[in-house]
């Protein structure tokens, strides 16, 4: 699976508090993912933080390198 920009999905988990989304015609669940800065490979999520229900702040963390980084919420992309 290509990760893609789904603005209103990355909005959607900002705003319920999730780091997954599952798509309810095919049941896929997406995931919250990421560019890395250094090198441009895709991220999983290392951790986040909550404000209430919805996202605060999510953390990336590459799968090559392993630096951990964080980007804009429109820069954000699901897998
Ligand atoms: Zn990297």
């Amino acid at each position: 699976m290509e990760a893609k920009k789904a603005p209103a999905m990355v909005k959607k988990m900002f705003e319920t508090g999730k780091i997954t989304l599952v798509d309810p015609d095919t049941k896929y669940r997406y995931s919250l993912t990421a560019k890395c800065p250094d090198d441009g490979e895709y991220a999983d999520v290392a951790r986040f933080d909550k404000a209430g229900n919805t996202l605060s702040r999510v953390v990336f963390k590459c799968v090559q390198c392993e630096e951990e980084f964080e980007v804009r919420q429109d820069q954000m992309m699901v897998i």
